[in-house]
């Protein structure tokens, strides 16, 4: 059951679940706010929760709505997606075939009968992300392993939406599929900051030491990436 209800300029959505114990509040990426509580939960506590949050929420909403309107997909012909450190634009046709070709800066899809839905979309597009990341991460691997000196370690391509990138204390490296929206210099630092991890475990003075050591400038490569967190989330 659902209704809709309003706390000062908060709009806020409200589920009762039966097996919901407290009063929960978030707030979605595109700024939606959702509640859900016990069954018998009256509203008045219901509001009450939102209201001693209230300032809090405000500011996060306005953050994800701006957020969403810069970066969130519309998963709709001309959306963009950032892909080897470009925008490429989403080209959606009828056609005889359910296709996705890579043009010169398009994602250009051809589909039978109705437009993919964004889930169709959001599985074409990682597909193509993960087959480009490990065809661009394994000669950087093994380039920065020559360079540092160490073993080639062995790598997978996952799709986690937080970490862009992660070493085992077996020294296996993880890299997240959407590493394939960064630029080749960004990338390049990205595995660096990996395969370091196979030298220094931890975010210590001497990793950051041995970073600078063999790339001066991998600070701006860090900010940038850190900035790219939303522009390359490609959840539906
Ligand atoms: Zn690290």
């Amino acid at each position: 059951m659902e209704t809709v209800g309003k706390v000062g300029t908060i709009t806020y959505t409200l589920s009762r679940l039966r097996r919901c114990k407290n009063i929960t509040v978030r707030v979605l990426g595109n700024g939606e706010v959702r509640v859900s509580a016990p069954f018998r939960e009256p509203v008045i506590s219901v509001e009450r929760v939102i209201r001693a949050n209230q300032k809090k929420l405000e500011n996060t909403i306005a953050i994800q709505k701006q957020e969403h309107e810069l970066y969130g997909h519309t998963w709709k012909d001309g959306d963009t997606f950032l892909f080897h450190g470009k925008a490429h634009t989403l080209s959606m046709k009828p056609g005889l075939w359910d296709t996705l070709a890579l043009e010169d800066g398009v994602f250009a899809i051809t589909y039978v009968g109705k437009p993919p839905t964004k889930e169709t979309l959001s599985y074409a597009l990682k597909e193509l992300y993960r087959e480009s990341a490990r065809k661009r991460i394994d000669p950087l691997v093994r380039t920065w392993a020559e360079r540092l000196n160490l073993d080639v370690p062995p790598l997978t391509i996952r799709d986690s939406k937080k970490r862009w990138g992660s070493c085992s204390s077996r020294g296996n490296l993880n890299f997240s599929l959407r590493s394939a929206s960064l630029s080749d210099e960004d990338l390049s630092y990205l595995v660096l900051h990996e395969m370091a991890h196979l030298v220094h475990f931890d975010h210590g003075p001497l990793f950051h030491a041995f970073l600078t050591k063999h790339l001066p400038s991998w600070k701006e490569h860090q900010q940038k990436i850190f900035s790219l967190q939303r522009r390359a989330d490609l959840t539906p």
